[in-house]
């Protein structure tokens, strides 16, 4: 099942093709986009959501985004789901074609089923592996050019991280700086349990300041936790009581596993956060 719609309020047949193939987006990766998950009808976080769509879209000189087209696009997408009770829907935003000033930006929103994989990951929890990226975390300020706190269309790298995992058996990674630091998953933010302290590494070394991460932040402080954003070291990860990868589509995911060696037993914990997290929309 899949629903698109269209700025203007228009929908579309997503079999059908509407992307130029001189699209900046297919040529050069050139635009942003945002994944909202939407449950029974509700959005969640979408306010934030459109915030980032508008701070990528800064990032990347792109026009201002019109906000309330893009809610009312979502909210299209809803009310002509006939699918399950959960959507992942994205907002995507490219720049328009390549030379062509003349051409308007494309702008959509595409409702889609959640994965199969993803709801197993959200039961079972995950083996993820750490790879390094490569440069240190005070990159982000060094070289703003390269938009590491911008979701853009440029998912190449962390695609091709998420089959490295695979080849070594894991379904996830958890970035590492040069300075071995945590970073963040390819399309997640790390979340670490300590006592009653959640951790998570702070948006300025280079990641992406995560939603969903924000919302279970707000609902383990209302339920007695210690929250904290600052540095996490990979090697912490190993004593810690749990680790987790946030992220809108598979909210929190538990991980068990990391390079092969068992972590801590946290379903415990994994159950308490995911409770939180869900009263928060009841
Ligand atoms: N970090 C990256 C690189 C991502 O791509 C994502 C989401 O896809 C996240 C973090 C988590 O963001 P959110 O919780 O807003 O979905």
């Amino acid at each position: 099942m899949r629903v698109l719609a269209f700025l203007d309020g228009t929908l579309g047949d997503p079999a059908q093709p509407y992307v130029r193939v001189d699209n900046t987006g297919v040529l050069r990766g050139d635009g942003v986009f945002e994944t909202v998950l939407v449950v029974d009808g509700k959005p969640r976080e979408l306010g934030p959501h459109l915030d980032r769509l508008a701070r990528s879209a800064a990032l990347l000189d792109l026009p201002e985004p019109d906000l309330e087209a893009w809610e009312r696009a979502v909210q299209t997408v809803i009310d002509n789901w006939r699918g399950p009770s959960e959507i992942a829907v994205k907002l995507v935003y490219t720049r328009g074609a390549e030379g062509d000033p003349d051409v308007e930006p494309l702008c959509y929103a595409l409702g889609m089923e959640i994965d199969e994989k993803i709801k197993r990951a959200r039961a079972e929890g995950i083996a993820a592996v750490t790879l390094d990226r490569g440069f240190g975390p005070d990159i982000a300020e060094r070289a703003p050019w390269l938009l590491l706190g911008a979701k853009t269309l440029s998912y190449a790298v962390n695609m091709a991280a998420l089959r490295e995992a695979e080849r070594r058996g894991a379904q996830d990674v958890i970035f590492t700086a040069t300075d071995g630091s945590v970073l963040e998953g390819p399309t997640s933010t790390v979340l670490m349990a300590k006592g009653r302290t959640l951790y998570t590494p702070p948006p300025n070394i280079g990641i992406l300041p995560g939603t969903t991460q924000r919302s279970v932040f707000r609902a383990a402080q209302k339920a007695g936790w210690t929250v904290k954003s600052e540095p996490i070291s990979a090697d912490e990860l190993v004593s810690a009581d749990g680790v987790f990868l946030a992220s809108s589509v598979r909210k929190v995911t538990r991980v068990h596993t990391l390079n092969g060696k068992p972590l801590a037993d946290s379903r415990d914990i994994h159950a308490e956060l995911c409770e939180a997290y869900e009263a928060q929309y009841a």
